[in-house]
Formats: structure tokens, sequence, C-alpha cells
């Protein structure tokens, strides 16, 4: 079933909610956009997960490609809700983008249309229901990801998933699930579409914002239930053969959650099973999430009526 689309302001059938083809954001990616889930925890029922936090990113991001939208933050984080709500789903994958519509072919995006959209849809685990436990097979991307100078890493843009499609390609083409990209200078920078962490006798590492990640706000709510779960976690330079030698690996991500990783280019991960640490923080998530246990305020409640 296709769920009602939040569009420039209002709701409209999905079958209506269409744009030109000669929108800007067609020729040239220009839209950045979020990813959000809403959880139906058991202990209060629906409910989406750092709601503010990515609906800061996507002011940033559009504020970052010079983008003037006509929604404040909080007026989308509304639009988010009343989406859900509209939709009657108790759990879902919410897609908001902010994107340059009409208004000329050039590259110079100034003049054109700024136009925004809300989509909600039904999203099980990204990398597979059994990976949660078992874990993932992934490989050392033969594509970098952009250098500091080229695109803004920080915002989370249309155009940036062209490079990240190849690394994804590439993975599932040659039999993995995943691809680790290197940074320009060849240290560990991130997924295609999550942050990397590594483990290491005890201590938890991962990449810099500086590398040319997305800082995700799941790896930044992964910083504050590791500390509290008593683990250090540095954010660092690591070479691509610390992969190879790591205890543990795990991805984060809206659509990953927390994923461990269970080879690297063929290299058993630690014991090749989910360690110890992994599985400590996953549950901890999952407590929040799913459980609907929220010691941090992470959770925005949705009033989403139940069918009769
Ligand atoms: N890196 C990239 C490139 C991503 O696309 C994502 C998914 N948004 C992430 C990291 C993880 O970010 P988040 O935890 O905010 O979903």
């Amino acid at each position: 079933m296709q769920h009602d689309i939040w569009f420039n302001g209002k709701l409209v059938p999905h079958a209506e909610a269409n744009i030109s083809v000669l929108s800007h954001v067609i020729h040239y990616g220009s839209s950045v956009f979020e990813g959000i889930r809403c959880y139906n925890t058991k202990k209060s029922g629906p409910a989406v997960f750092r709601l503010p936090e990515h609906m800061r990113r996507l002011e940033e991001s559009a504020k970052i490609y010079r983008m003037a939208s006509e929604y404040s933050q909080e007026q989308m984080e509304a639009a988010v809700i009343e989406t859900i709500e509209a939709s009657g789903m108790q759990s879902c994958y919410i897609r908001p983008v902010i994107y340059r519509g009409v208004g000329g072919l050039g590259v110079n995006p100034l003049k054109n249309k700024v136009d925004a959209f809300i989509a909600v849809l039904n999203w099980g685990k990204y990398l597979g229901e059994e990976a949660m436990e078992s874990g993932v097979d992934v490989h050392v991307a033969s594509w970098s990801r952009m250098a500091p100078n080229t695109f803004p890493s920080l915002a989370k843009a249309g155009g940036n998933y062209l490079n990240a499609s190849l690394v994804k390609m590439d993975a599932v083409l040659n039999g993995y699930m995943e691809g680790i990209m290197l940074n320009r200078e060849g240290y560990v920078a991130e997924g295609s579409g999550e942050n990397l962490f590594v483990i290491r006798d005890g201590k938890i590492l991962t990449a810099p914002a500086a590398f040319s990640i997305l800082p995700g706000i799941t790896r930044d709510s992964i910083f504050r239930i590791a500390a509290d779960l008593g683990y250090e976690i540095e954010q660092t330079a690591i070479p691509r053969e610390a992969l190879y030698i790591a205890d543990e690996l795990f991805f984060t991500g809206t659509a990953a959650e927390v994923t461990p990783i269970r080879s690297v280019d063929k290299y058993v991960v630690g014991s090749g099973t989910r360690g110890p640490i992994t599985t400590a923080i996953q549950a901890a998530f999952f407590d929040i999430v799913e459980g609907g246990n929220d010691p941090y305020g992470w959770l925005t409640p949705v009033n989403v009526s139940v069918p009769a």
C-alpha cells in the first residue's frame, strides 16, 4: 500500500506527489534528505527515534547547499508526525527530502524553487534479519569517500549517494553485503550508508567527523550508550589493516541499526560471530528503540490509532 505523501505543506495521495522532469534535482542531484525510523515500542507504542536531531541535520544539509526551505525545523518535525499518523503505520521508515525544483536548467540553482516532501514506508532490517546476530560479510571498497574539498560530507545530500551506490553495487555484485570506504588518505571512513566501529582490546574506535564521514545520529547515540556501559570510544585514524585484526566490528545507521560484521575481505573478524561488546551495545540500543525505555529522551511518541 502507498501512503499519502506530505508534499509542500499538505498530505496528498501518492499518485499526486509528482515533480517535473525539468527539476534541477533530476539533472544535478541537488537534494538533501533524511532517513528516520518510527518504532512500535513495547512500552509506549509508536515513537520516532531522535526526530529533532534528524530534522536539525536536514536543515543543516540544506544550509550547506544554500537551499532556503520554506519550512522551519519545527514545522518539518510536525509534518513527519502528521504523515505517520495519517498512514496508520505503527512502525515505518521516514524519508523527508528537500530539493531544487523548477526554475531553469543551468547549473546555478539559486533561482530554482525549493520543494519538500515526506514519505513513509515499510522497511525491515536493512542488512538482513539474520545479520543482527551472525554478522555480515563485507569488503573494502575500491571507491574512496569524497575528499574534504570536493563534496561536503556533513551534508546528507542526494548527489553523495552516486558514490555510495557504486560502492554498494560493487559489494553486492562481488558477493558482499556492504563496502567499507577509505578516505582520500587511505584511512577507514564508513560504509555506503553506515558508520563503522572497530573494537580491539576492549577499546572502541571510530573515524572522526573530519575524515569525510556522515556523522550519524545512530553513531552519536552509540557514543552515549557505550560511555554509560563503561566503554571508552576514541575518534581516530584507523588504518585498513586494523579491520583485519580487530576483535569486533559493527556498523551503525538508521537503516542498519547496530549490525555486527563477521568478515572483511574474507578475513574473519575476531571469533567470527557477534562479540561481547557489540552484543551489549546492540542490546542497549534495542532496549531503547524496541523496548521503549528512553533514558536519554530520544523517543517522540506518535498517535497512530489501531484500526478496529
Ligand atoms: N553514513 C552514511 C553515508 C549514511 O548514509 C548514513 C545513513 N544516514 C550513516 C552514515 C548513518 O547515519 P544515521 O545513523 O544518522 O542514519
